[in-house]
């Protein structure tokens, strides 16, 4: 049992103020990264470089690739077996058509509670949260049994290069739990659904549309294509779905493009076509099964289409090559993640939740892939998703925060901090 004495003494060390100003600061600094405009996450690496220093935190800047740094925020607090990471990233998305904003996307304008801008709600207002409750944690004089590492990384909304930085450089080797600091309205995320990307490639004849018959038309191919994708799906949501806190599996062709490079002409059959497949899996699918499926289809597709075009010909009298081929290409396979709601993180984060809120955790599931994603899948760390803000704000227009339940997160990281690593024998 933690003495509520030292719960009181961290919670007061929370600088509600400086996590305002944190954020604000944070929300104003553009950190898209775009090239051709010339921004990235680097600015916003040594806004928080500097101001964790300031707090006497080990600092450390390492870049990730160029203008895109990670910021190691460490604090040793006692020797002691467990390791937590608070995790969160510094980059954000596009504010997009900045005339659809009814607030300036880098102003940070406060407005009835709420805090407005691009990445308010994901991910800096969290990112903030977790600096201030390591500060809270650091000031307040309470000597943690452990370490913290806040890992404020670079590109999670792209390829997650930050992360997996941070993990081939061996910072996460001794990390026992993480904590991902994401817009999840205040409820305990367990598990993330995991996402195979794929690319058909059908090769056909080019020819002019008016002659089709001295061609190979791709179309047929990729009728097929996705009427067995459906099948997949519909057999995959019969088997396994819906899960618990996940939802159904899906299988979407979202890219169907003809031909696969250049104009497209009404008048020419195109030699080549693609499909792209973004398919979204709960924790009892098998990747594995599921490349095997999407090979054996693009066969399948191949030799039927092949056949009716030999019947075709063969009532016109015709002999036609019908070299048909489908490649198969995955471009992203990142696995599921789902942690033990027994494991002392998701303990910590469920005690921390129930002392601030009175109320009993609620627990779900991300949709997307996060960087807690390679943590979970690279080095086995369990990992928890929590943080404020609404789930469906992020990447919209106006995106906003509300202040009181960014503050609450603070606390909640704070305390599920405390009770990750409790101050035993060392206790302040
Ligand atoms: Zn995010």
């Amino acid at each position: 049992m933690i003495s509520v004495d030292i719960i009181t003494q961290v919670l007061n060390a929370i600088g509600v103020d400086e996590l305002i100003k944190l954020t604000a600061d944070l929300v104003q600094i553009n950190s898209v990264w775009d090239p051709v405009a010339g921004t990235s996450e680097q600015s916003a690496a040594e806004y928080v470089a500097r101001w964790a220093t300031q707090q006497g935190f080990d600092v450390q800047l390492e870049e990730v690739a160029p203008l895109r740094p990670n910021v190691l925020v460490r604090w040793n607090a006692s020797p002691g077996e467990r390791h937590l990471m608070f995790e969160g990233h510094t980059d954000v998305v596009t504010p997009g058509d900045v005339s659809m904003w009814h607030y300036d996307p880098f102003g940070a304008a406060i407005v009835g509670g709420r805090m407005y801008g691009r990445g308010t709600n994901d991910t800096k207002g969290n990112l903030a949260a977790m600096l201030t409750a390591m500060a809270a944690l650091k000031n307040s004089g309470v000597r943690l049994a452990g370490r913290i590492t806040g890992g404020v990384l670079c590109d999670e909304e792209d390829q997650m290069l930050g992360v997996r930085d941070f993990i081939r450089r061996g910072h996460a080797d001794t990390v026992t739990g993480a904590i991902i600091c994401e817009p999840q309205d205040g409820l305990i995320c367990t598990s993330q659904k995991g996402a195979l990307r794929a690319r058909y490639t059908v090769f056909g004849r080019m020819s002019h549309g008016a002659m089709p018959l001295s061609g190979l038309n791709t179309a047929p191919a990729i009728a097929r294509l996705i009427d067995g994708l459906q099948a997949l799906e519909r057999k995959a949501v019969s088997q396994f779905g819906p899960d618990e806190h996940l939802g159904w599996p899906s299988l979407t062709p979202t890219v169907i493009q003809a031909p696969s490079s250049g104009a497209p002409q009404l008048n020419v059959i195109p030699g080549e076509a693609v499909v792209l497949v973004d398919i979204r899996t709960i924790p009892d699918q098998s990747h594995g099964e599921i490349i095997e499926a999407l090979a054996t289809l693009a066969d399948a597709v191949k030799r039927r289409v092949q056949e009716e075009y030999a019947r075709y010909d063969g009532l016109l009298g015709l002999r036609r090559q019908h070299d048909l081929h489908i490649e198969l290409e995955i471009l992203t396979d990142r696995p599921c993640t789902r942690t033990d709601h027994n494991d002392p993180v998701v303990q910590a984060a469920a005690w921390a939740t129930r002392y601030i809120t009175h109320h009993e955790p609620v627990y779900a599931g991300v949709p997307g892939a996060t960087d807690g994603t390679f943590l979970w899948a690279l080095r086995n760390i369990p990992i928890v998703t929590m943080g404020a803000g609404d789930r469906q704000v992020p990447h919209q227009v106006d995106e906003w925060v509300d202040l009181d339940q960014l503050v609450e997160t603070a606390r909640i990281y704070a305390l599920a901090a405390l009770h990750y690593l409790p101050p035993g024998k060392h206790g302040g």
